[in-house]
């Protein structure tokens, strides 16, 4: 007789909850979504004009229909504050087999500055300074803009010999960048249990020794060289004062994750904490800005 513990001979069933979203609605949009989400959210960033595509997954069971009535209200209550034009709540089931295909499918090999992304299931060959993820999360596959203009920081920088601290790691992707262009310390941080994880094993796999931790720039010592911070406008507005600790003198601190109607409010934090502005990149509604 199997054991309870193995593998159900029946596949898990799915349900993907997905939102169409103007780009100004995503943060709000992905928080709602991130709520209920198995492992989080996945976002189908738009490469033309059209919405982004929010999507998250829960397993086909009774508590199913709960989560998406939550989803509901909370996206109705968003659309009724007039943030962004935001789409209908569209709820379809898949078997396992589809979801992760969907994954899959929503991250190819791509080209980022001086940096090759590639999924660990792709044996696309290398056309600069490889980085081989297997995300298992939505955030820092290098689909994201945000990811790619942190991405494209780390490859400007001159981080040789330097030490980096990346606050909010998630797959670990600015860290592991970081350390493939030769810096000489890497610490990065991360609030969730999942990304620490996702960030340790992807480290492994690119053959680089970066200290992963649980936990914020205030449960890191020291400073650093570069601090890297692609996290959403509110949480850089709370630790702003945590980075600027953090950043050693002469250092570059790069600040992303940022929704143009908010980069104000961002921007002001950081300068109250003492930083100054010097230079900006704006990819559709994300900022990025770079200080010292
Ligand atoms: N650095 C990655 C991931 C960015 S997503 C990339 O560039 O693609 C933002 C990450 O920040 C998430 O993994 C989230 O868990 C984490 N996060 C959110 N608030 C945080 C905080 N206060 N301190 C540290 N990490 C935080």
């Amino acid at each position: 007789m199997p054991s309870a513990a193995e593998k159900p001979a029946a596949p898990i069933r799915w349900v993907e909850i997905s939102v169409a979203s103007h780009p100004e609605a995503v943060e709000a949009v992905s928080e709602i979504l991130d709520r209920v989400g198995y492992n989080g959210i996945a976002v189908d960033v738009a490469l033309d004009e059209g919405p982004h595509v929010v999507k998250a997954y829960v397993v086909y069971d009774h508590a199913a229909r709960v989560k998406v009535r939550r989803v509901k209200e909370a996206i109705g209550r968003l659309r009724a504050f007039g943030l962004g034009p935001v789409g209908e709540v569209a709820v379809r089931r898949i078997a396992d087999l589809d979801w992760l295909e969907s994954w899959k499918s929503q991250f190819t090999p791509v080209r980022i500055g001086p940096f090759f992304v590639r999924p660990s299931w792709s044996t696309a060959r290398a056309e600069g300074v490889e980085i081989v993820l297997d995300p298992g999360m939505a955030f820092g596959t290098g689909l994201h803009p945000t990811t790619r203009q942190c991405l494209e920081a780390v490859g400007e920088i001159d981080v040789a010999g330097r030490s980096v601290l990346d606050v909010g790691t998630g797959s670990g992707i600015l860290a592991i960048g970081a350390m493939k262009r030769g810096a000489a310390r890497v610490v990065a941080v991360d609030v969730d249990p999942l990304a620490v994880r996702a960030a340790e094993e992807n480290a492994r796999r690119n053959g680089v020794a970066i200290h992963v931790a649980l936990g914020s720039a205030a449960d890191v010592a020291g400073t650093f060289d570069v601090v890297l911070a692609n996290l959403v406008a509110d949480v850089l507005v709370r630790v702003a004062a945590e980075l600027r600790a953090h950043l050693a003198p002469g250092g570059t601190l790069v600040c992303a994750g940022i929704v143009r109607e908010k980069e104000e409010l961002v921007a002001r934090a950081l300068r109250g904490a003492g930083l100054t502005p010097r230079g900006r990149d704006q990819r559709d509604d994300w900022v990025r800005l770079d200080l010292a």
